[in-house]
């Protein structure tokens, strides 16, 4: 593993490293929020990925050994829901193995997950070796709870009791991630914040992006970050903090009275295209080098060619990322029309 980890970073041609690897692990999902899989173009009649379509926990393994030999330092699980993925606790427990293989540059290895089932998997998950826990949570208040996520049985109190369990299992620090949308749940911001202070749980607001082409996404129903901060400050006043990392994504704040810290991931306001580093995996094999991507790199052939060895997959990895010129957020003010057709989230992995 060693004389992996010692290759050169990957670049591509904007001279971004490939740190990154989101992993989909299920194309399915218990909820349906009207942002990502909203039930009219995900109800009955849609046809999700059948099971001999998906990777297999070992052709994900080869993937992801030599994503690391690449560069990666972190592995996100995501999807759809990556715990309604069957096993999922034993894939946590190969990726951690991979990820703990060279002590001096430790791999992440991270969920992000809705939180309905987290009560249930929350140490065993642990227990596999997963190391860190982002959680969705877009309302405290059951109903709009229920409109934000398209589900009238699904309540945030479940997702609430997923977070307590992960916490006491030790999944620490956990993130809570949601999602503001102008007129449905804009009311809950406060709440939110109010929520999570002194409780140790960062909790960040993601603007509202135009993933895939099923969301009917309009810029008027996007709250800005800005927007976002200046209502909290006005009851809990704020101060920027530094990022942890240059390629961080969320904007850190702390509450000047020391009740923790917010962020806030302004993908359409200020676009972090410049230093993005991540490279995503969909469920089915396809590398998509872009969140907003229109096409991906299939592996899943590869994998399973008699001749594919890991030498032309790593190639095949290098050659994608080394290809790469996305910077879609950057673009978008540019781009007022004609945009092509983009790739649904919960395929490619939020
Ligand atoms: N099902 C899991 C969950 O909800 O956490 C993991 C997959 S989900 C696609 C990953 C993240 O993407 C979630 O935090 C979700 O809120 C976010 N997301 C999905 N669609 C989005 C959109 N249109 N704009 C901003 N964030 C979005
Ligand atoms: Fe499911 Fe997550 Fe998408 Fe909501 S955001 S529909 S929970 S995949
Ligand atoms: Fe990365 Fe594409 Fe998002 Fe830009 S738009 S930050 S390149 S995923």
């Amino acid at each position: 593993m060693r004389d992996l980890h010692e290759m050169a970073s990957c670049l591509d041609p904007l001279q971004r490293p490939l740190r990154d690897l989101r992993i989909s692990v299920s194309d399915r999902c218990n909820l349906r929020c009207a942002y990502c899989m909203p039930g009219e173009a995900f109800g009955r009649g849609f046809v999700f990925l059948q099971h001999a379509e998906l990777l297999s926990f070992e052709e994900i393994i080869r993937v992801a050994r030599q994503c690391i030999a690449l560069g990666a330092r972190k592995i996100r699980l995501t999807g759809g829901e990556p715990l309604l993925r069957h096993g999922i606790e034993r894939l946590v427990e190969m990726l951690a193995g991979l990820c703990n293989n060279d002590n001096e540059k430790p791999v992440e290895l991270a969920m992000t997950s809705n939180g309905l089932l987290l009560a249930k998997k929350a140490r065993a998950l642990k227990d596999a070796g997963l190391m860190r826990l982002n959680v969705s949570l877009d309302a405290l208040n059951e109903t709009i709870f229920q409109r934000m996520s398209g589900s009238n049985n699904a309540s945030p109190q479940t997702v609430l009791e997923g977070i307590a369990a992960a916490e006491s299992v030790g999944l620490t620090p956990i993130k809570v991630n949601a999602v503001i949308k102008r007129g449905v749940n804009e009311s809950e911001i406060l709440p939110l914040a109010r929520h999570f202070r002194h409780s140790g749980i960062i909790l960040r607001f993601i603007e509202y992006m135009d993933v895939g082409t099923t969301n009917g996404w309009r810029l008027d129903e996007v709250v800005t970050s800005r927007e976002i901060l200046a209502r909290i400050d006005n009851e809990y006043p704020l101060m920027p903090i530094e990022s942890h990392a240059p390629n961080e994504v969320a904007e850190r704040w702390a509450f000047q009275d020391g009740a923790g810290e917010i962020g806030v991931i302004s993908s359409v306001t200020q676009a972090f295209c410049h230093t993005c580093s991540r490279l995503r995996l969909s469920t089915d094999g396809k590398l998509y080098t872009c969140l907003f991507a229109t096409e991906g790199t299939d592996l899943r052939a590869l994998l399973r060619a008699p001749s594919g060895d890991d030498t032309a997959l790593r190639q095949r990895i290098a050659s994608t990322w080394q290809n790469r010129s996305d910077r879609y957020s950057q673009l978008r003010h540019e781009m007022t029309e004609a945009l092509p057709e983009k790739i649904e989230m919960s395929y490619i992995g939020g």
